[in-house]
């Protein structure tokens, strides 16, 4: 069970819409021998999107909403590529995928440096100390210099870097990139369209071809980065990847296949096997004999044909077998494991095993929501899915009285699959709670599903709060209400935690210069 254990690397990709993300996600794929030729996995994404009317919303708005799980092998290691919505509306979705995931691969466009989401998904990343690999993309563009893109991490991500490879010039004299760990020069030629892999040839960096395909001025300045790099980022501690701390640097070209293949074989090297995930405060061990896991997605209608709901497990510990049975600690009850499948893409295939590390995605109507435990061992709970502040909120009303019923039927199915979060605000006199979420296009996919599931047309009043804390277990619901300021609101969750709601952040910092006493959390605190 080790062994397979050890073979496991679940990671993400996270970038800046139109980084690279899913140019890059194609190549691996190309790499890793899961398509024969690239392409094939945009061709998917347009059949896709004109196969399924869940999808027309992704469609219509150009973005993916959806993240699918993709596997593939490489060198005998059993990768899961966890894809994340790359639109700049947040969904708590794009969160909880991150919290699945052991390492991330940050994509970073040469020309542009870092962008507003990298930084906020970098951010989620960094506070559960996961590893961060970079890849620095569209080499073969005009680019910032590759001090000053890895200078930019340093001071805007507040990491150390430690770049694995160099670029050997950029934009159309973009020729390969020097190996700093190997001490290899890796020279790159285009394939049309970047269809295929792209044939390289290894030299020595005094080589004279390779002093021939530079100019001197060229050749003159990389030794001179490379001679400095030795000084300022000499040897890496794999510890400081593993803990988050020093992500290491790759350049390259995803379009072209350029440092696609060195990028793999440096996640390959820098990443570990799969994290144990904590149970009441202590880690699980991956080979526990049985079998745990949480629930941290839950898709539904991604085969509008057969309305069905696919329920994405993350493995922690142990190993799963087909049909096997485990409890849901929520509900206390047993649930069998049956209709377990791998998906790619669109593509299903019955899953007979799994270990600690992998993904699995059941199609099934139990009653499973997103933090579920599922375990063999009923003391062990996983509460690995926080809440996240929601930054926008509205009321949900229905356009007509006739259709009342569906409407609340709708409302009360959707908000039990934690598309968004529910609030109860003293005084309110709207007869459904108000809704919170990340980003407003979660609010988009509830307006839509109300429409095509539940047949309402469903309106939304947008209320002017922007930040919301949760309100520390000790302070009671009466020495709030003294303090809470005219133009805020307070109320309680859908698990009755108390809850403040502030126009803007300036209003929350000056209420908490003001109330000392009420401390304010950015996640909800049990207790
Ligand atoms: P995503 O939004 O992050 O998934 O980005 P995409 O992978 O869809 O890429 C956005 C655009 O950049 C597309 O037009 C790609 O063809 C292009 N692109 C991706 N990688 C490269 C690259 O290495 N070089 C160049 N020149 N273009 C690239």
């Amino acid at each position: 069970m080790n062994n397979e254990i050890s073979k496991r690397r679940t990671f993400a990709i996270i970038s800046h819409p139109d980084a690279g993300k899913t140019t890059l996600t194609e190549k691996l794929l190309l790499y890793g021998g899961a398509l024969e030729l690239a392409g094939s996995v945009t061709a998917k994404k347009k059949q896709r999107e004109t196969s399924s009317d869940w999808m027309e919303l992704e469609k219509k708005r150009g973005i993916s909403i959806s993240s699918t799980v993709l596997q593939f092998e490489y060198s005998g290691y059993q990768f899961n590529l966890l894809d994340t919505p790359g639109h700049k509306d947040f969904s708590e979705d794009t969160y909880r995928v991150l919290l699945a995931v052991d390492a991330a691969i940050m994509v970073i466009d040469a020309g542009k440096g870092i962008e507003n989401q990298t930084l906020k998904l970098f951010e989620v990343c960094r506070k559960r100390g996961v590893p961060i690999f970079t890849f620095m993309n569209k080499l073969d563009r005009p680019a910032k210099s590759p001090l000053e893109l890895i200078d930019q991490v340093e001071k805007e991500l507040n990491i150390q870097t430690f770049p694995v490879n160099w670029p050997l010039e950029s934009g159309p004299f973009f020729k390969g990139v020097y190996d700093r760990v190997k001490k290899q020069v890796h020279m790159f030629e285009k394939v049309p369209g970047g269809a295929y892999k792209a044939p390289v040839s290894v030299h020595d960096f005094s080589d004279d071809s390779v002093k021939e395909k530079l100019s001197e001025k060229a050749y003159e300045e990389i030794a001179e980065e490379l001679e400095m790099l030795e000084f300022a980022h000499n040897g890496l501690d794999i510890d400081e990847v593993l803990s988050g701390k020093t992500t290491p640097v790759f350049f390259g070209s995803a379009a072209n296949n350029f440092g696609v293949e060195l990028l793999l074989k440096g996640f390959l090297e820098y990443s570990g096997e799969p994290v144990s995930r904590n149970a009441n405060g202590t880690p699980v061990p991956l080979d526990k004999p049985g079998f745990t896991g949480f629930v941290f997605k839950i898709q539904t209608n991604m085969n509008p044909k057969h309305r069905d709901r696919v329920v994405f497990i993350r493995a922690c510990s142990g190993k799963f077998t087909r049909d096997m049975t485990a409890y849901n600690t929520r509900t206390g009850r047993e649930v069998r494991l049956s209709n377990s499948q791998s998906v790619f893409g669109q593509e299903r295939e019955i899953r007979e095993e799994g270990y600690a590390g992998d993904i699995i995605g059941f199609i099934t109507n139990a009653d499973l929501r997103i933090g579920d435990t599922l375990t063999t061992d009923p003391k062990i709970v996983y509460n690995e899915i926080p809440r996240f502040a929601p930054e926008v909120f509205a009321y949900m009303e229905s356009n007509t009285v006739s259709n009342y019923k569906a409407f609340r039927k709708g409302v009360d199915h959707l908000l039990a699959e934690d598309l968004v979060q529910s609030f109860e605000l003293a005084g309110s006199t709207s007869a459904t709670p108000l809704l919170g979420a990340v980003g407003p296009l979660q609010f988009e996919v509830l307006q839509y599903r109300m429409k095509d599931e539940y047949g309402v047309d469903a309106v939304l009043v947008s209320k002017p709060w922007t930040v919301l804390r949760w309100v520390d277990p000790a302070v009671s619901v009466d020495e709030l209400k003294k303090v809470v300021p005219y133009d805020c609101a307070h109320g309680k969750d859908d698990k009755d935690r108390l809850v403040i709601l502030f126009p803007n952040g300036w209003t929350m910092r000056y209420f908490m210069e003001k109330n000392k006493e009420i401390i304010l959390h950015e996640s909800p605190v049990t207790g």
